[in-house]
């Protein structure tokens, strides 16, 4: 028998594992599972190429557990290990690089979680004692047997072993007992070993007897050796995937459609990303796509491993590049992680493209489903964008789809303003802004309908990329006005009348919670609308923008600003504007000559004290005189106003147009325009 040290200097490295590793210390059964399966694939490859003649016998690998002895081991017939093999491989190796690592990192203890690879030592995390039989497929070998009770002191002697392969047992820790719990193990297994290529074997399968769950004396084989994604696309059919998917995501409704990820250049990479149906925002749940290595599973934190948007997919990657141990920001971190996650942002837009070109129709069929993929890729990858413009489809009002170079088309010769710039009309709520759309299609304008999560994102992308276009919504101003075509018109009203009707309109429009409204006069044309509420573009987007920051929300609860745009080319208008003149007009304008004057005074007393350079005087009777004259328009002119009951019916249209008429203001429209009849 011999003892001895273990390779490494740096005494406290087991407490370190202990310590740092804690919230992890489950991955002990992936990690000596793994090895046992790595250990049988090398005696399959022996005997495949003939360096070992003996007989393979089952090759299945065991986990059992032992209740009373409080143990659990790992039991595998693969190339087994000599005394040679774990005084290199177990003795020294595990340690030489830990031990510089150590070093190098010991004041930042989260580095040594992610860089180190556990393997085989992981085992201390969870054992107050572990140890290793062992017998080589070597000719002669003898068997070994290894313990170490977690101290860097190891013993070892020769054993008797008459099974080629290694058995590892660990002695759990108290706080571990958990691990001696089928259940538990099952559970384990199944989230890290599911799909690894060599059959694992733990408890025994249980049947429905006398109303409970018993075992049968079948052993309960764990994983799917063959996972679908290691299959050749071509030997499937929609119901394997479909089957799959529902193994690997219980629960869900069948996904839209999937990509067989397949490739051995530049690396390698195998895997099946799903599309499933996302109905509303709670069903973005960004941890569907699960990591292999080699059919070992890794993580289903997948952030900045493969590119954002994906993140809404399911499925499974699986790629031998994916280094097993190591922290997920370690992963992000990794060139071959990166080149992964760019490639398979790639291959989702080929797919995508494909699908296009293959089946217009029935790509336009999905296309309200996938959008939000797209447009999420669009937002987030440079160069999925750019792949993407080519399929990515804008949806007009009416359903008919367009690509952005069919679209511009389309467009180009009705909706450019006067300086060139060609305006991209849209709809949010069909329903909500549906006189604004009859209106602008009424001018031979195309209206799209951008109704997705992303919509407000989209807009902004697009602009940016797409030169020399705009898109406004069609209830961001008068229809007339939406693509300027003309230097505007004017009012035809003068200074005074402006002031008067400014009057006549803002003192009957009701109180609308957070909206507040800016009163102007347009001549649009005698056909149009006497009067449209609508929301500057511009401000609109702001505002909805701000909204959707973090810690900015009470910029939505801020007053909407409206623009209350008044047709004073409308025959009604009309007859208000001459009625107002002849009612109020002599009255009006007598006092708006007086408030001139005085703020001529006012006015030129500060031009003489500023010439002088004396101070301002304050004029304050001046003042409280314009105040009060401005009072007394008002209320001559409001009195007026309200005698008027067209004035209030053309405002209520305008904001029963915008969806802004509620509650008491809108019975009392409904009262109003029956009494009218
Ligand atoms: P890694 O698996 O990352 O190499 P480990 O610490 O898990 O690191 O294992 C170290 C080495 O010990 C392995 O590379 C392998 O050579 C050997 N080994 C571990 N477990 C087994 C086993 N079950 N059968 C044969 N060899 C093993």
């Amino acid at each position: 028998m011999t003892t001895g040290k273990i390779g490494v200097t740096t005494e406290n490295i087991f407490p370190v594992i202990k310590k740092f590793l804690y919230s992890d210390h489950e991955i002990f059964l992936r990690e000596l599972v793994s090895n046992a399966v790595d250990a049988t694939q090398k005696i399959r490859t022996l005997s495949s190429f003939g360096e070992f003649k003996g007989e393979l016998g089952t090759l299945d690998v065991r986990v059992d557990i032992d209740k009373e002895k409080g143990t659990l081991t790992v039991t595998d017939r693969g190339i087994g290990m000599d005394k040679e093999d774990v005084d290199k491989y177990i003795n020294q190796i595990a340690f030489s690089g830990a031990e510089e690592f150590l070093q190098k990192y010991k004041d930042n203890a989260n580095n040594i979680i992610g860089h180190f690879g556990l393997g085989f030592y992981s085992a201390f995390m969870v054992s107050k004692k572990v140890e290793i039989r062992s017998l080589s497929y070597k000719e002669g070998a003898k068997g070994v047997l290894w313990t170490c009770d977690g101290s860097p002191e190891y013993s070892m002697e020769e054993c008797d072993k008459s099974d080629r392969g290694t058995e590892i047992t660990l002695y759990l820790d108290d706080d571990s007992k958990e691990f001696l719990e089928q259940a538990r193990i099952d559970t384990l297994l199944k989230k890290y070993c599911r799909f690894l290529p060599v059959p694992v074997i733990s408890g025994k399968k249980q049947e429905w007897k006398d109303g409970k769950m018993v075992d049968t004396d079948q052993d309960n084989v764990v994983n799917a050796t063959e996972p679908l994604w290691t299959k050749k696309p071509a030997d499937l059919k929609d119901e394997d995937y479909l089957k799959f998917y529902h193994e690997l995501m219980p629960g869900m409704d069948d996904p839209m459609f999937w990509i067989h990820l397949n490739v051995d250049y530049p690396f390698t990479l195998t895997g099946i990303l799903y599309f499933p149906k996302i109905k509303n925002e709670f069903d973005i749940r960004k941890d569907r796509i699960q990591l292999y290595s080699n059919q070992v599973y890794v993580t289903d934190q997948v952030e900045g491993v493969v590119p954002e948007f994906m993140t809404l997919m399911q499925g499974v990657i699986d790629s031998p590049d994916i280094p097993l141990n190591v922290s997920r920001s370690y992963l992000q971190a990794d060139t071959a992680v990166k080149k992964i996650s760019g490639y398979i942002s790639k291959k989702v837009a080929e797919k995508l493209d494909s699908m296009f070109k293959s089946d217009r129709k029935a790509f336009e069929a999905k296309w309200d489903d996938i959008k939000v993929f797209i447009e999420y890729g669009m937002l987030t990858d440079e160069k999925f964008f750019e792949a993407a413009r080519k399929f990515y489809l804008l949806k007009d009002v009416e359903g008919k789809y367009f690509t952005l170079e069919e679209y511009h088309t389309l467009v180009e010769g009705e909706q450019k303003d006067k300086d060139g710039h060609l305006v991209y009309l849209y709809a949010t709520d069909k329903t909500a802004q549906h006189s604004f759309i009859q209106a602008a299609e009424a001018k031979g304008y195309s209206v799209l309908l951008l109704d997705g999560q992303l919509g407000t994102h989209i807009v902004g992308l697009l602009e940016s990329k797409l030169e020399g276009i705009s898109f406004v919504r069609v209830d961001s101003d008068t229809p007339e006005r939406l693509i300027r075509k003309t230097e505007d018109k004017g009012s035809g009203l003068t200074a005074n009348q402006t002031e008067v009707m400014t009057i006549i309109f803002k003192s009957q429009i009701p109180e609308v919670e957070k909206a507040q409204f800016v009163v102007g006069f347009d001549a649009i044309s005698s056909e149009a609308a006497p009067a449209t509420v609508t929301q500057n573009e511009f401000m609109r987007r702001m505002q909805e923008m701000a909204a959707m920051q973090p810690g900015m929300a009470f910029y939505g609860e801020m007053p909407a600003n409206y623009s209350f745009t008044v047709n004073t080319d409308q025959p009604a208008v009309k007859t208000i504007i001459e009625e107002t003149q002849k009612n109020v007009g002599d009255k009006a304008d007598a006092l708006l000559k007086q408030i001139a004057g005085i703020n001529e005074e006012i006015s030129k007393a500060s031009q003489e004290a500023k010439e002088k350079n004396q101070s301002v005087p304050e004029m304050k009777e001046q003042n409280e005189k314009v105040a009060s004259l401005r009072a007394e328009l008002e209320k001559e002119v409001s009195d007026y106003a309200s005698t008027l009951p067209k004035v209030k019916q053309i405002i209520d249209l305008a904001l029963l147009q915008s969806g802004l008429l509620k509650g008491a203001s809108l019975s009392e429209f409904i009262r109003r325009t029956a009494s009218l009849l």
